[in-house]
């Protein structure tokens, strides 16, 4: 399903869904779109770029909705920020680091950097205890 914010003749704004950009073209070249305000058919698509419908787009309305999630998530954000100051950046080492810590080949201390797919499928395996970082939309600065 695709939204689109539509003007008729009389700028009269509106919004519909359809199934597809097509399913949009094709019902209005047969005159089927009216504007709920004064029936004209003679629509438009107004410059705003479409929703799409997706299963990602109900969970960030969810999160946006619901007061729990909004308290989850600021948890998340507290627990990044403190993770961040209080654990070494390891960049890229990340894998290797915890691994040396968990064989007790380096100092024990709480450490926070990239992994790949594939290190992160690795460490698991292994039993090292991990935990992804939300990235959230302050961080990118
Ligand atoms: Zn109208």
């Amino acid at each position: 399903m695709i939204k689109y914010g539509l003007l008729c003749a009389h700028d009269h704004e509106f919004e519909a869904w359809f199934r597809s950009a097509d399913d949009f073209d094709q019902q209005n070249a047969r005159k089927l779109v009216s504007c709920p305000h004064c029936g004209s058919a003679d629509v438009r698509k107004a410059l705003m770029a479409p929703a799409v419908s997706t299963s990602r787009m109900k969970q960030q309305i969810a999160l946006a909705l619901s007061e729990q999630q909004k308290n989850a998530m600021e948890q998340l954000k507290a627990l990044a920020r403190q993770v961040r100051e209080n654990a070494d950046y390891v960049g890229d080492k990340f894998a290797e680091e915890a691994r040396k810590i968990h064989f007790g080949e380096t100092e024990a201390r709480g450490i926070y950097g990239e992994a790949t797919p594939d290190e992160a499928r690795s460490l698991a395996e292994d039993g090292i205890e991990f935990m992804p970082l939300p990235i959230l939309p302050e961080d990118t600065n």
